[in-house]
């Protein structure tokens, strides 16, 4: 009888993938317009929030004389514009890939995330210009048993064209559907993948000697302490060593320095901390150093002598000044082709992952799902919070890159799959390395290789290829 039961549902399993199977490669769509012309607002608020200044998306005056001759959209736009919205026409249930997902949910595959994203950019878009977007089914995998849940992975490929009918990019995208609550991450709450509570970190001891230190970090600010003789000492102490004075100020640092040294404890594991655990050196740019942790960085992300700034931060119930990176500042001037090689780095750039962020990105790529903004939809979703949608993850790495390479730097694709979600209050290190070069017929196309670090692991690894000038 079980075997009956077990093969009849093995039947059924077969003839649904089958349903489901039925719509690749069949007959695409008529191309369906976005709802807007690519326009100045969209870009604008898209910028904003993924602060992305290129001043090719926003400056009429620079983009004339840049490499594209007007306002171009940032390219990680390509499928913003075809996004259906929060009240979606009529027409973007037409779609093919759409009937699949109509199956999925009605046979209770109803949680959504996408896992990969591929983008190929013929040409950047002109204000003004209607895309239209043309989807069809390339794959629909059998039954998968993931930590988010079982479910099934949908490939679609959606080509891109102006109103005239010129291709102008294409997507592959690929999400998981699935059973809400049948994975391991519905039960896990703790980012160490453990029930047990941590304890609290210890309190710091505070006296009347380094009471202005805490006093500062409540007060969101890292002091150090100064004698009227200009000598710096940290950790505080009663008497200056160099004049011997007692009266001791303090002066704000700007919370700037380099990474002097650093290890990583790894045995035994004390429960009141997060772990991994850098303890570094940091000599601070007022000329004293700090014993502190360097968050959000992997191993080999950091190198002695970066940049870094401080953060106060609630360190497992107690808030310390602690220190990421510095975001690199946007290179206004183009590199050239020549001036890159095969190996080169791009200074690590740490991005914050705040609810403002979340919610702001994806309104502003018009991605409404519940799980994007709502917290408590998401919770009964079976995610611990809301999280970072992949038209993000894509506009962040285009940045990344754009901000590094210039603002002449001409993307051709963009290529990302996605690992551990970004959740609120965490931040994740984006880092990319050049790994491929070859020369055109002026200039020629540099890859680099991306990924994006948070304290759960990669949130992202991808590529993007762009063209540099001679
Ligand atoms: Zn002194």
């Amino acid at each position: 009888m079980t075997d009956t039961n077990q093969e009849r549902t093995e039947d059924d399993k077969a003839a649904f993938l089958e349903q489901l199977r039925s719509s690749i490669g069949g007959a695409v769509n008529a191309p369906l317009p976005a709802r807007d012309a690519v326009n100045q607002a969209m870009i604008r608020h898209w910028s904003d929030a993924m602060t992305d200044f290129n001043p090719v998306y926003l400056d009429a005056d620079h983009a004339a004389k840049s490499a594209h001759g007007d306002i171009v959209a940032p390219p990680a736009m390509l499928n913003a514009w075809g996004m259906p919205g929060l009240v979606p026409p009529e027409a973007a249930s037409k779609q093919p890939g759409v009937q699949v997902y109509a199956d999925l949910d009605a046979a209770g595959y109803t949680s959504v995330v996408a896992t990969n994203s591929e983008h190929t950019y013929n040409r950047y878009l002109k204000l003004g210009e209607l895309v239209h977007g043309s989807m069809s089914v390339v794959d629909v995998t059998a039954e998968k048993k993931t930590a988010l849940g079982i479910g099934h992975f949908v490939t679609t490929r959606t080509e891109y064209t102006t109103a005239s009918g010129e291709v102008i990019g294409a997507m592959t995208f690929r999400i998981l559907k699935f059973k809400p609550g049948t994975g391991r991450m519905a039960q896990v709450a703790d980012s160490d993948g453990t029930a047990t509570p941590r304890t609290g970190r210890p309190k710091p001891g505070v006296s009347r000697d380094n009471r202005f230190f805490w006093d500062g970090i409540a007060e969101g600010e890292l002091r150090i302490q100064k004698c009227d003789c200009g000598a710096l000492h940290h950790p505080p102490m009663v008497r200056c060593p160099k004049c011997g004075a007692y009266d001791l100020g303090y002066v704000v640092a700007s919370g700037r320095g380099k990474v002097y040294s650093h290890v990583e404890p790894v045995h035994p594991k004390a429960r009141a901390f997060d772990y991994p655990l850098v303890v570094a050196l940091i000599e601070l740019e007022e000329g004293t150093r700090l014993l502190s942790n360097l968050v959000n960085l992997d191993e080999d992300q950091i190198k002695i002598g970066m940049d870094v700034e401080v953060v106060i931060q609630d360190c497992n119930g107690v808030e310390l000044p602690v220190f990421r990176p510095v975001r690199p500042p946007r290179n206004e001037t183009t590199l050239r082709f020549a001036d890159v090689e095969v190996g080169d780095t791009l200074a690590p750039c740490p991005i914050p992952i705040t609810p403002t962020l979340i919610v702001s990105t994806a309104i502003a790529s018009r991605d409404y799902q519940d799980v994007h903004h709502d917290r408590d939809l998401a919770i009964k979703r079976g995610s611990p919070d809301i999280f970072m949608n992949i038209l993000t993850s894509s506009g962040l790495s285009s940045r990344f890159v754009t901000d590094w390479a210039g603002p002449d730097a001409i993307l051709k694709d963009l290529k990302i799959q996605l690992g551990v979600p970004n959740y609120p209050y965490d931040a994740m290190t984006m880092t990319g390395e050049v790994t491929s070069r070859t020369a055109g017929d002026n200039g020629g196309t540099v890859e680099v290789t991306i990924r994006g670090y948070n304290r759960m692991g990669n949130h992202l690894t991808g590529s993007i290829s762009l063209d540099l000038p001679a």
